[in-house]
């Protein structure tokens, strides 16, 4: 273990355990030896405002599949929604998943749209108005609720944005999307259910708790025997950026090297509930972490998603049971919004293992992501 008075106090090799999904589990491992797994090339960033073939741009509306929404609905667009040419998921299969031996399928059913976030082409979401970007959660509230409110087949709609080919974006111009599923992420699922065990037995939401030692909780740990000091705990430490309604933490058991997790300070299970005078605090606190983020690692590729309660219907076969809907989570869940750059290129070890090495020390990606003057 690590002792912060030493010099070499910033190395740590410890296996870390998701406190929300306790079978999660990470390796931090800053000793040069770990060092350097093979680094994610740096998406070029394409700063053009626009791009005479790209079928995103203003004025080739023609060349997308149909709109589903615009914001503003007069006038020229900001946010405009289309379906996806390539969805991965359709509406137009009508057969059930079937069961063979072991293997068992769902049916591909659900709804896969696209969310062109700016009209121009390669701006930056830190580089986005604050006004802009809470346009665009609202966007992602309305249409999450028009597509649990038109299907109750549809089990959980995950809104995320892939930046850079090896995050999976295909297409240059700054977008994100939405599928709709007919069943709740395994991930999401753990989340959910590791929440609400210990909800019943604590009696309190777990990312509240977290959020609470994030702002709150110091902590020495001290040798037994010799009384040395073993390491400081200040959990502090894990606040990237603090608004009046969200906060951006870096999560002590951190996958990827320069994830940060945004969550609203006061208790909500869900997205939806978020009041539209709150989505201004929600895209500050976003705009500000994204250009911390730009500051440290710029050009980094990377992911965000929204992990929000799901709103279960009456089919009880996949995902959540159905006599567990979004009221009986809304106490246990929090919801939030992951960031995760990719920065390195997972390895056969961590494929093989499961287990995600993180060669950062969070408490020091942290600290360098809230030293970024903005
Ligand atoms: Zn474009
Ligand atoms: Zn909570
Ligand atoms: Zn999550």
């Amino acid at each position: 273990m690590a002792d912060q008075n030493t010099p070499d106090s910033n190395e740590v090799r410890e296996i870390r355990i998701n406190p929300i999904v306790p079978s999660e589990s990470v390796l931090v491992a800053t000793a040069r030896s770990m060092r350097p797994k093979k680094a994610e090339e740096l998406a070029p960033r394409d700063t053009r405002k626009h791009v005479e073939t790209c079928p995103f741009c203003r004025g080739n509306e023609h060349k997308t599949p149909p709109v589903i929404l615009s914001w503003p609905a007069e006038g020229d667009w900001q946010i405009r929604m289309v379906e996806n040419l390539y969805p991965v998921l359709g509406d137009d299969r009508a057969q059930a998943g079937f069961t063979f031996g072991l293997q068992q399928t769902i049916d591909g059913y659900g709804r896969h749209e696209v969310i062109i976030d700016h009209h121009e082409h390669g701006i930056a979401v830190h580089d986005m108005a604050e006004s802009h970007l809470a346009a665009l959660f609202g966007v992602y509230q309305a249409r999450m609720k028009q597509l649990f409110e038109s299907d109750e087949r549809l089990k959980y709609v995950l809104v995320f944005k892939n930046f850079g080919p090896a995050a999976g974006a295909s297409i240059p111009h700054t977008h994100s999307q939405v599928i709709a599923m007919p069943v709740v992420p395994e991930n999401v699922d753990a989340e959910v259910k590791n929440s609400a065990a210990h909800y019943a037995k604590h009696h309190h939401c777990i990312f509240c708790a977290l959020i609470d030692e994030a702002l709150t909780f110091e902590a020495t740990l001290y040798d037994r025997t010799s009384g040395a000091v073993r390491r400081k705990i200040n959990v502090g430490q894990y606040v990237v950026e603090r608004g009046e309604k969200f906060i951006a933490i870096k999560p002590f058991a951190s996958r990827y090297e320069w994830e940060v997790h945004i969550l609203p300070l006061v208790h909500q299970a869900d997205f939806l509930d978020v009041r539209a005078e709150d989505l201004d605090d929600l895209a500050r606190v976003m705009k500000r972490t994204m250009a911390r983020l730009d500051a440290v690692i710029g050009g980094a590729q990377y992911n965000f998603f929204l992990h929000s309660v799901p709103h279960s219907g009456s089919d009880s076969k996949h995902g959540v049971p159905h006599d567990r809907t979004r009221g009986e989570y809304a106490a246990s869940y929090h919801w939030h919004l992951e960031i995760c750059p990719r920065t390195s290129i997972p390895t056969g070890f961590e494929l093989g293992s499961g287990l995600f090495v993180n060669t950062i020390n969070p408490e020091q990606a942290a600290e360098r992501l809230r030293a970024v003057e903005l």
